[in-house]
């Protein structure tokens, strides 16, 4: 007996060393629940990682599996610009700032807001400070939605910062990330991806009113295979605006080109804010299109 009690104590010591090498491989950076010092003073996206309150974290903030899959994401997007990227939030060590935070409602409270969970997590996040004047932000939100699968702003018609991936969502019978995330080197970009890209392009004001083929609230009528189309094809995105002639590139007077937003990375130079941004203010947004701001010019809310 005494025998297996020993036994018992040395398997139970095995397995906790077993858990911790498990932990310890996983944990390649320590959990911020505050954007880091940043390397950078320009227009950037932060990536945050929110979980409802009574919601399961995964930890997809620390073991790496956000930066990786959005850099894949952004690497796509450079290979279609031919160049620029968008602005990444990285911290003094080069490492991609990912923050987490925990929600104060539950995953049932959120869903509630039907066609709205992107503005109960935009309110929140920009209540704790998440709500940098020169930052977009893009959330991987652990919950559901049986709406959508992620939403973004689109000023000037949706005032925000904040675009979201509803990893939990379930639409139409299918689960939203069903694929998962291409962390992999060999891996390309997938629906997950895609989505992170399109939410923030929304986001930005894109696809704007003034496009030739926009339609359903900034999308392109333009293929099924341009990254923001919508219609009653499947999407099958492989492509930023086909043709040039909605969103990138299109040089038409008078309408927004992403080609020209503040928010690319060298070798670009553009300085078209998003609409309904002015330099130098600061806004809160409260979501549902509404915001709070300060600044040099048309303070208050609005
Ligand atoms: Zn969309």
């Amino acid at each position: 007996m005494r025998v297996f009690l020993l036994s018992a104590a040395f398997l139970l010591g095995l397995i906790l060393m077993g858990v911790a090498a498990a932990a310890s491989a996983q944990q390649v950076a320590a959990r911020a629940t505050e954007d880091r010092p940043d390397v950078s003073r320009d227009y950037q996206v932060h990536l945050v990682y929110a979980v409802p309150k009574d919601g399961k974290d995964r930890n997809l903030d620390t073991d790496g599996t956000i930066a990786r899959s959005f850099s894949k994401a952004n690497e796509w997007f450079a290979e279609q610009s031919g160049g620029p990227g968008l602005r990444l939030d990285r911290a003094v060590d080069g490492s991609v700032d990912v923050s987490f935070v925990r929600l104060s409602q539950t995953d049932k409270q959120i869903r509630k807001a039907g066609a709205w969970v992107r503005d109960e997590i935009e309110k929140e996040i920009n209540a704790l400070g998440f709500n940098d004047p020169k930052k977009v932000y893009l959330v991987y939100y652990d919950g559901r939605s049986n709406f959508a699968c992620g939403g973004g702003a689109w000023p000037p018609k949706l005032k925000g910062n904040t675009a979201a991936l509803y990893l939990r969502g379930f639409v139409y019978g299918n689960a939203c990330y069903g694929v998962g995330f291409a962390t992999k080197d060999d891996q390309g970009p997938r629906y997950t991806e895609f989505a992170a890209i399109h939410e923030i392009f929304h986001t930005l004001g894109f696809v704007p009113e003034c496009s030739p083929h926009h339609t359903r609230a900034g999308h392109t009528s333009g293929g099924n295979t341009d990254l923001m189309y919508a219609g009653d094809q499947a999407w099958r995105p492989r492509r930023i605006d086909i043709g040039n002639d909605d969103y990138y590139r299109h040089g038409l007077d008078a309408c927004p080109d992403l080609a020209n937003s503040v928010f690319l990375d060298t070798p670009s130079s553009g300085t078209e804010l998003p609409p309904t941004w002015t330099a130098g203010v600061q806004c809160t947004y409260l979501g549902y299109g509404k915001r709070e701001c300060r600044g040099v010019e048309r303070a208050g809310a609005e």
